[in-house]
C-alpha cells in the first residue's frame, strides 16, 4: 500500500480483509499529521475524509476546436458547453502522440510512448510502469473500464488494475453500447469508492453518426468560413478514402461523400458523443454521484480533417492532431468555470489525481500536478515548459493511405510560442503559434537562430528518454489486423 486512506473500507476484490480495520486505526493519527503540517490538505482530498469517485472519460479522435465551449461556431457540444461552466477547462491541452493505444497508455502511465516501447496499436504494453488504475485499486478503489475500440482492447495492456474491463467493440453505436454497460454497472451494488473509465470512439472514422443526426449539419457559408480560415484545400482522394474506410467497416456499397459533408459527418458524430455524455452526466446525476466525484473529461488525440493535406491522425505533429480537450470537474465543483491558458499535457492526469488523494505513483512521472495551476499558481512554471510529441511508426508498405505513406517519423516540441517539428527525413518546420495557430507559416528559414535552439531542447529530450525495447504483437489476431486496417491503420509487425 502506497499511502494513507480515509472513507470506504472497501478494498479490491481479495484484497486482505484485515486493511479496513488497519485504515480505521490510521485515520487519526493521519488527519492529526495533516493538521499539524497544514499544507497539503489544501488541495488535498485525504485530509477530508472523503475519497471521491473518479470518472474518465476518453472521446477518441475529439478535436478541442469543434467543441462549442472552444469557440466552435456550430451548436456541436450543448452538454460539454455546460460542463465546462461546472469544470476547469484547458484551453491548451496537448497529447503526446496522435494514435490511440500509445496515447492511451500516456495517459494511464504519465510516460512516453517510446520509454513503454508502444508505438502503435497492436502492439501489448509490457507493464514496464504502473498505471492510473493499478494505483487507484491498491489505494482500495474499485476499478471498471468501459472501452469501444478495438485499439484498447484490454488483452493490449490496458487492463492492468482494472477489476472490471468490458471490450464492447463488436458493437454499434460505440458509445451507446459502453454507457449501457456503465449505467448497468453503477446500478449494481457498487462498492465505493470506484475508478471508471469510459471510452468513447464516435468521431473516429468511420463518421457513422446515427441516423438522425447524420444531416443535422450542411455545407454552408459558415462552414466554408472555416476551411478557408483553417487554410483547407480540398482533395479529392479524401472523400474517396473515408468512403474506402466506411466501406471496408460497413460493408456497404461505396458512395461518394464530398469532403466538406465529411466535417458535417465529423461534426454530427461529435454531437451524438455530446449526448452520450450528456445521458452520462444524467446517470451520475440520478445517483447523486455528480457533485462530489473526479469527473475527467479529454480526448486522446484530434484529427486532421483536411488540415495539412491529410484527413487522418497519427502521421504528422500539427496543432489539429496533438490538441486535445480537457475539462476536469473538481469534486464540489471547486473552481468551476475557470479557464486555465497554460499548455498542460495528457500526462498531467496521473499526477494530478496522485496528488488529489495522496497516492505515491512513484518518481520519474513525466506529468505535472494541475492542482496548483487550477488554483491560480504557478502559471510562470506551466508556461516555461516544453512539451513534447512524435508520430506513431509505421512499418514499411503498409499504410492504408498511400499518398500519405512513410517511414519518416516526427518529432515537435512547442516552447512557448514557438513550435518545432523535426521529422528523421532532416526536415525541418517551426512555427509561432502566437501569430499562426493553424501553422501555415513556416519560418524555419527565416529563424534558423530559434530552430537551432529549439533543435537542442529536442536533441535534449531524445537524450532524456531513450526509446525502450519494442513491445510485442503477440496479440494481434489475423482478424484484428483486418479491422485495424478497416480503421485506417495498419495490421502489421512494427
Ligand atoms: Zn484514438
Amino acid at each position: 500500500m502506497n499511502s494513507l486512506y480515509t472513507g470506504s473500507d472497501a478494498g479490491p476484490p481479495g484484497s486482505p480483509q484485515a486493511r479496513p480495520h488497519r485504515l480505521r486505526l490510521l485515520l487519526p493519527l493521519f488527519l492529526t499529521v495533516v493538521a499539524l503540517l497544514g499544507g497539503t490538505a489544501q488541495v488535498s482530498l485525504a485530509g477530508a475524509g472523503s475519497r471521491p469517485n473518479i470518472i474518465l472519460v476518453v472521446a477518441d479522435t475529439l478535436r478541442a476546436d469543434h467543441l462549442g465551449t472552444y469557440g466552435y461556431f456550430r451548436p456541436t457540444t450543448p452538454h460539454l458547453d455546460h460542463l465546462a461552466t461546472e469544470s476547469v477547462l484547458f484551453e491548451n491541452a496537448f497529447t503526446v502522440m496522435p494514435h490511440t493505444l500509445p496515447a492511451h497508455l500516456a495517459l494511464f502511465t504519465s510516460r512516453y510512448p517510446r520509454e513503454m516501447g508502444v508505438l502503435m496499436n497492436g502492439q501489448t504494453y509490457a507493464g514496464q510502469f504502473p498505471t492510473l488504475a493499478q494505483h487507484l485499486q491498491e489505494a482500495g478503489y474499485n476499478t471498471a473500464a468501459f472501452v469501444s475500440s478495438l485499439a484498447v482492447k484490454g488483452k493490449f495492456g490496458l487492463d492492468r488494475g482494472f477489476d472490471i474491463y468490458v471490450d464492447s467493440t463488436h458493437h454499434k453505436p460505440p458509445g451507446t453500447v459502453a454507457l449501457t454497460s456503465f449505467r448497468d454497472w453503477l446500478g449494481s451494488r457498487q462498492e465505493q469508492p470506484f475508478f471508471a473509465w469510459i471510452h468513447l470512439m464516435e468521431p473516429h472514422v468511420p463518421y457513422a453518426p446515427p441516423r438522425d443526426l447524420a444531416n443535422r449539419f450542411r455545407s454552408d457559408a459558415g462552414l466554408r468560413a472555416w476551411v478557408q480560415r483553417k487554410g483547407i484545400a480540398p482533395a479529392p482522394t479524401w472523400g474517396a478514402t473515408i468512403d474506402k474506410i466506411v466501406v471496408t467497416q460497413r460493408k456497404t456499397p461505396a458512395r461518394s461523400t464530398p469532403f466538406l459533408n465529411n466535417l458535417n459527418l465529423y461534426d454530427a458524430e461529435t454531437l451524438s458523443v455530446d449526448q452520450v455524455i450528456g445521458e452520462l452526466m444524467a446517470a451520475l446525476k440520478a445517483r447523486d454521484l455528480d457533485q462530489d466525484s473526479l469527473i475527467m473529461i479529454l480526448s486522446d488525440h484530434g484529427e486532421g480533417l483536411g488540415q495539412h493535406g491529410y484527413y487522418f491522425h497519427g502521421l504528422y505533429l500539427y496543432e489539429e492532431q496533438l490538441q486535445i480537450p480537457l475539462l476536469i470537474r473538481l469534486p464540489g465543483g471547486r473552481h468551476a468555470g475557470r479557464r486555465i491558458a497554460e499548455p498542460v499535457s495528457l500526462l498531467d492526469i496521473l499526477p494530478t489525481v496522485s496528488s488529489l488523494l495522496d497516492l505515491k505513483p512513484g518518481d520519474g512521472l513525466r506529468g505535472r500536478n494541475l492542482l496548483p495551476l487550477m488554483a491560480g499558481k504557478q502559471a510562470g512554471e506551466f508556461n516555461r515548459r516544453p512539451l513534447f510529441a512524435e508520430s506513431r511508426e509505421y512499418p514499411p508498405r503498409r499504410a492504408l493511405s498511400p499518398e500519405h505513406w512513410t517511414s519518416v517519423r516526427r518529432f515537435s516540441v512547442r516552447d512557448g510560442s514557438w513550435k518545432l517539428i523535426r521529422a528523421t527525413s532532416g526536415e525541418a518546420e517551426l512555427y509561432d503559434l502566437a501569430a499562426d495557430q493553424n501553422e501555415l507559416a513556416d519560418l524555419h528559414e527565416e529563424n534558423p537562430a530559434v530552430a537551432r535552439r529549439l533543435g537542442r531542447v529536442l536533441d535534449k529530450w531524445l537524450a532524456k528518454i531513450p526509446k525502450g525495447e519494442a513491445a510485442g504483437t503477440d496479440n494481434l489476431t489475423d482478424e484484428d489486423r483486418r479491422r485495424l486496417k478497416s480503421l485506417g491503420y495498419v495490421g502489421g509487425q512494427p
